[in-house]
């Protein structure tokens, strides 16, 4: 495949103009869809994302999962994660997580990860399962110290809208990443990715076609059948 701006994560199914989209698909909290059914032709990720866990429902949900993770349109596991501000017990989306991560294991392709302040529980989970497939962190846009702790871990990086605003974290922090290690996305945003690209090839000081090799590179190292 030809290098495009990938938009590595995305609620929206709209087509990008030379951009290559990964559309982002939450299993719901009754654990039944149709990944099937044919209008999912392009790159996704599928995962149970921490706000929709069922209490009730985890086994049918993560069964879902195992069923869809083989296909070969499935670039990525997830959103996945944790968050203490929203969802189920911090408990229960610990045991998803790690299923997630097994899932992932097995159908060897990398997590993207969602998580809001729980950064030390989601080191320590990486830490005991020691997964061979690499975890992404998505919306990355906390401060240097969690930067550092997330980097000497072996995660990779997401960045997305943040970036637009010149006095976030991401803005600030993202020319600290090393090359290899990131990724530009526009999550619920309703811009075009290429938009994120041009501010991060400013914040880098490259051309955006150079910017562009790289993430495509490392989109290609990351992700199968690039
Ligand atoms: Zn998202």
């Amino acid at each position: 495949m030809r290098a495009a701006l990938i938009d590595l994560h995305s609620h929206s199914d709209k087509r990008q103009r030379g951009a290559k989209v990964v559309y982002n698909v939450i299993i719901p909290p009754e654990g039944c869809m149709a990944l099937e059914k044919g209008s999912f032709e392009d790159w996704i990720s599928v995962g149970i994302h921490p706000w929709f866990i069922n209490d009730t429902n985890t086994k049918a949900q993560l069964a879902k999962l195992k069923e869809v993770a083989g296909s070969a349109n499935v670039k990525l596991i997830g959103e996945c994660g944790l968050d203490r501000l929203r969802g189920p017990s911090l408990e229960l989306q610990q045991l998803v997580l790690e299923e997630q991560i097994n899932i992932a294991e097995n159908a060897r392709k990398p997590l993207l990860i969602h998580c809001v302040r729980c950064f030390n529980e989601l080191i320590l989970i990486k830490r005991r399962l020691n997964p061979s497939v690499p975890l992404i962190v998505h919306g990355f846009n906390n401060n240097e110290d969690i930067l550092k702790q997330l980097l000497l871990h072996g995660f990779y990086l997401s960045f997305g809208a943040a970036l637009l605003n010149n006095r976030s974290n991401a803005f600030k922090l993202l020319n600290t990443v090393p090359d290899d290690r990131f990724f530009l996305e526009t999550d619920d945003k309703d811009i075009p990715v290429k938009k994120i690209y041009k501010v991060a090839a400013e914040i880098k000081n490259i051309p955006v076609y150079t910017l562009k090799d790289i993430i495509f590179a490392n989109c290609m190292s990351l992700v199968e059948g690039v």
